[in-house]
């Protein structure tokens, strides 16, 4: 089969022939129809993130099951499906009980083994980790929502429980941060983007940000958010992953607010100080977000399919496997604001 592949970190990835992959006992292989190009692969491959070598990247996928393994008792080839980044085990506590987005011994096609930039990808555990596609969601859309859209959705709905009205603040407009903007503005609440550079706060209005505050001039936008809302945001995120952010993300809620952490806190930023004076004074709660089980996304894709969310609006580009090397190796600028880039197979 046909596959991009990279056999040193920041080395750039070549489309070619690889063999197809093993159907797992409990698994399933999946012809890819298409699959998002997301700053953890470029993370990566330039070495950020250990992976095994050579490797084929790729984690946003949807496409159409070619073979199912011997225990797979809920699906059948040809069923349209996507995954969630992280897929559970399907056997311990937390998979047994829907939580397979934090399940000890879970897989991530892309990382912890080859990925969805190629024809086929072999994904564990089918009968937990598949999600049916409806059909008026086409494979490009499903592609753009297995990371960065499901993240930011289950963060509001699920952590965050956002309700209409409530004032939204989103620390950090890449994709993750766009997504919640636009998740947030369809459900109702009032939008206020915060980000380093001006083309993606522009992003952010188009897709609903009532507010954009360009924090490269304005160091601290907490005080700023503060006065806007009257006393604070109901809901705030950290969409970027940064000390920074974090801190600006908690100090610019209203009391008995909800901060919840999406970008991830990496290297030296991963134990950073979190102003919890604050979060015992003002009853504020705290939350980590790491995308989304199986289990929670039919409501998500009821939304897509009625129009309410309309994750298409995220993505930029469509392009082609042979072009996937070269898409990987340009994130090395932010570049947020262009969109997702979408392969097509
Ligand atoms: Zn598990
Ligand atoms: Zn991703």
């Amino acid at each position: 089969m046909r596959a991009v592949v990279y056999r040193e970190y920041g080395v750039r990835p070549t489309l070619g022939e690889v063999p197809e992959p093993a159907c797992p006992e409990d698994g399933a292989v999946i012809s890819v129809g298409a699959t998002g190009v997301c700053r953890s692969d470029w993370h990566a491959w330039k070495g950020h993130d250990p992976v095994p070598l050579p490797h084929i990247p790729g984690h946003e996928l949807a496409g159409t099951i070619a073979q199912t393994g011997p225990a797979v008792t809920r699906w059948r080839p040809g069923d349209r499906v996507t995954v969630p980044f992280a897929c559970g085990c399907g056997r311990c506590e937390y998979c047994r009980a829907g939580d397979a987005q934090v399940c000890p011994d879970q897989t991530q096609p892309g990382f912890t083994g080859p990925g969805s930039f190629a024809e086929l990808v072999a994904l564990h555990a089918a009968d937990t980790n598949l999600v049916a596609l409806p059909d008026a969601v086409d494979l490009v859309t499903a592609a753009s929502l297995g990371c960065r859209f499901a993240t930011a959705y289950r963060a509001l709905t699920g952590h965050a429980r956002l309700r209409p009205g409530e004032w939204l603040a989103v620390h950090g407009c890449g994709g993750v941060g766009l997504s919640a903007v636009h998740i947030g503005a369809a459900l109702g609440a009032r939008v206020i983007a915060v980000d380093v550079a001006a083309p993606a706060l522009d992003r952010a209005r188009e897709l609903g940000a009532e507010h954009a505050i360009l924090s490269a001039t304005n160091t601290d936008p907490a005080p700023v958010i503060r006065d806007i809302t009257g006393g604070g945001a109901q809901v705030s995120l950290d969409a970027l992953g940064s000390p920074g952010t974090l801190g600006n993300s908690v100090r610019s809620l209203r009391r008995r607010g909800r901060h919840v952490q999406v970008g991830l806190l990496l290297g030296p930023a991963a134990a950073p100080p979190v102003p919890m004076d604050l979060v015992i004074a003002q009853e504020l709660e705290i939350y980590g977000s790491h995308g989304m089980a199986a289990r929670d996304y039919p409501a998500m894709l009821a939304q897509i399919a009625d129009g309410t969310l309309r994750p298409a609006r995220l993505v930029g580009s469509v392009i082609g496997l042979e072009q996937a090397g070269a898409a990987l190796a340009a994130m090395d600028g932010p570049g947020a604001a262009a969109g997702m880039t979408v392969i097509e197979l």
